[in-house]
């Protein structure tokens, strides 16, 4: 039988059905992570978590453009800018798109507008769209 200390307390009810248990901060510290990687929500995470950075590596790997890589971006709507947007703390963009053929996009955390940065030999283009909201389902001709 599994005895209670101070840094656990399992927990049952009336009919001794288990409802868990309180953790001290020592147990709470043992299996945080544990128990954040399993049950925290993926929203919780930081922007950033999801960026795709293997694309991006992938690219920084094949650059074959005329010109250093670069990390600066800015956004065209809010004025956001940054030297380099990997490094800033917290984050001004999000990656949110990268690919071998030189187009990287970028999502402003200040007003979600797209930044949009294309890649060419000699050149880089960059585009700013401004943050649209997903179009709601029309209400087109419902029968009546
Ligand atoms: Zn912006």
């Amino acid at each position: 039988m599994i005895q209670n200390t101070p840094e656990f307390q399992e927990l049952f009810d009336a009919k001794g059905q288990a409802l868990g248990a309180l953790l001290g901060p020592e147990a709470w510290a043992h299996v945080r992570e544990a128990v954040l990687s399993r049950f925290a929500p993926a929203e919780a995470a930081a922007p950033e978590a999801c960026e795709p950075m293997q694309d991006w590596r992938d690219l920084v790997q094949n650059w074959d453009f005329k010109y250093p890589v670069d990390h600066d971006v800015a956004c065209g709507e809010c004025g956001n800018i940054t030297g380099a947007w990997e490094l800033d703390e917290p984050r001004k963009f999000v990656l949110t798109a990268a690919n071998l053929g030189g187009l990287v996009a970028f999502r402003c955390l200040g007003c979600q507008a797209k930044i949009m940065k294309r890649h060419f030999k000699d050149s880089i283009k960059v585009e700013t769209r401004p943050f649209q909201p997903e179009k709601s389902v029309r209400n087109l001709g419902r029968g009546e």
